[in-house]
């Protein structure tokens, strides 16, 4: 089998992107309107520790020949194989460990592993007997990882380590060590339960604290506040007066609305939002403001009211010409071209601004196809129509893609050449349609006549 990574398949469709929702970081505690009490009066430990490993499917009851070794509990950080759901064993560092009650009320552990050749987002609990500890190679110094860096950080969270460490910069180096140990979070919320969906969750999210033992949550899917049982849902629901997400409605085209929030107007909202994408988007953690945010979901609309599919965010003022921050499709509403339909209506804005927009850096590798992608689509129509010459410059207002954008597609497709001193774009109708072939189509178009908008201003 190799090293397969799911769940994205198709590249071109990938819809889950870039940037990191930034949760909230203000300690104003969020409403996540639990309207009341909270007791807790079934044991999580039984219902939500082995909730976390129920795909691997009634392994637990029998004790194998590994666990009768009753060797020490394995230290963070080691490295060893684990079985995972394909019955094969693949390679794993153990992240975390948590003491868990068997069902024969005997102490045991178990251990929360990333596997090394896949994504983040299938990191899970494990217990001993799944681990081949005949393949421990030993417990690794966590200090000497952390110092020359972790396997498991990427490239730019390494770079940043190895910069301040050279210049000493003692508040950054902190930040660094935060960012790290947010990377090596513990998925703390297994599943959500959204609108008519249960999902299962990919990603940590600093949710506080005192829902850090959920393995579950509720939301309500029109406020995005969120709760620990099904009951206080349910109550809430009674109550609960908004049937769209908050904010104004600028696009309507068929059952599709975007609403845009001014995070604020609606600082509540737009904290749960971020609780709730961080859910499935990995990496970087900066936290940001909302106050300093629009946020722009995309909803399916009947006549039970307006359900979320998806979202981006947009810094109200970008220096750096961002008009995108972080993008997601919820993971039931993934692979129809809602991220392209996102991605396509953020430059949309940007016309209506005449300015040009990028996505915030650094993307993600689902967030570098998809643009990759509505790059190419964009650029590439626009050659195949166009007759005599045309420059980067004028590719760029027509389309408000950024020139490095449109240069660094251009070149990746080789449609660059240097000729008599000057670079030229080459665009043999054949050559446009073989790019364009294979960059997809399908999605859903944004009607531009539908978008009802003015930029954002200040107001004092
Ligand atoms: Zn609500």
């Amino acid at each position: 089998m190799g090293s397969t990574e799911e769940p994205p398949t198709t590249p071109m469709d990938a819809d889950a992107s870039p940037p990191p929702a930034p949760p909230a970081t203000s300690n104003s505690s969020p409403h996540h309107a639990a309207d009341e009490d909270d007791d807790q009066n079934h044991n999580h430990m039984d219902d939500d520790g082995y909730a976390t490993v129920r795909h691997q499917a009634a392994i637990d009851e029998q004790p194998s020949g590994n666990q009768q070794h009753a060797v020490a509990p394995l230290e963070v950080g080691t490295s060893v194989l684990c079985r995972w759901r394909d019955g094969k064993y693949h390679p794993v560092k153990v992240i975390e460990r948590r003491k868990v009650m068997t069902p024969s009320r005997r102490i045991d552990y178990e251990y929360y592993v990333h596997y090394t050749e896949f994504n983040r987002r299938l990191d899970e609990w494990v217990r001993l007997d799944q681990l081949d500890l005949d393949s421990v190679e030993g417990a690794l110094d966590e200090k000497v990882d952390e110092k020359g860096g972790n396997l498991k950080m990427t490239r730019h969270q390494k770079r940043k380590i190895d910069e301040t460490h050279v210049e000493g910069h003692e508040e950054l180096d902190a930040a660094s060590l935060r960012e790290h140990e947010e990377f090596t979070k513990v998925k703390n919320i297994a599943t959500i339960e959204l609108g008519r969906y249960e999902i299962e969750t990919w990603y940590f999210s600093p949710f506080p604290p005192e829902y850090n033992d959920c393995g579950k949550l509720f939301f309500c899917e029109f406020c995005l506040n969120f709760m620990k049982r099904k009951e206080q849902l349910q109550r809430h629901m009674k109550k609960c007066d908004l049937k769209h997400p908050p904010g104004d409605e600028i696009y309507r085209s068929g059952t599709l609305s975007m609403f845009e929030i001014d995070g604020k107007k609606n600082k509540v909202y737009g904290q749960n939002l971020c609780y709730l994408a961080k859910l499935f988007l990995d990496h970087k953690t900066l936290y940001y403001d909302v106050d300093l945010f629009l946020f722009y979901v995309l909803c399916e609309c009947d006549d039970r009211g307006c359900h979320m599919v998806g979202y981006f965010s947009k810094e109200k003022q970008s220096e750096e010409a961002y008009n995108l921050a972080c993008i997601l499709t919820l993971p039931p509403y993934q692979r129809k071209g809602y991220g392209k339909f996102l991605i396509a209506f953020s430059y949309e804005l940007s016309k209506k601004e005449g300015k040009v927009g990028t996505p915030e850096r650094p993307l993600s590798d689902l967030g570098q196809v998809s643009y990759r992608g509505y790059w190419t689509r964009v650029l590439l129509d626009i050659l195949k129509r166009h007759k005599g010459n045309i420059s980067i410059k004028e590719l760029s207002d027509m389309t408000a893609i950024k020139t490095e954008d449109i240069l660094g597609t251009l070149q990746a497709l080789e449609l660059i050449q240097y000729r008599k001193g000057q670079h030229v774009i080459c665009a043999d109708p054949k050559v446009l349609d073989r790019h364009l072939k294979a960059a997809g189509r399908g999605g859903l178009d944004v009607d531009v006549a539908k978008l009802i908008w003015t930029p954002y201003k200040e107001q004092n």
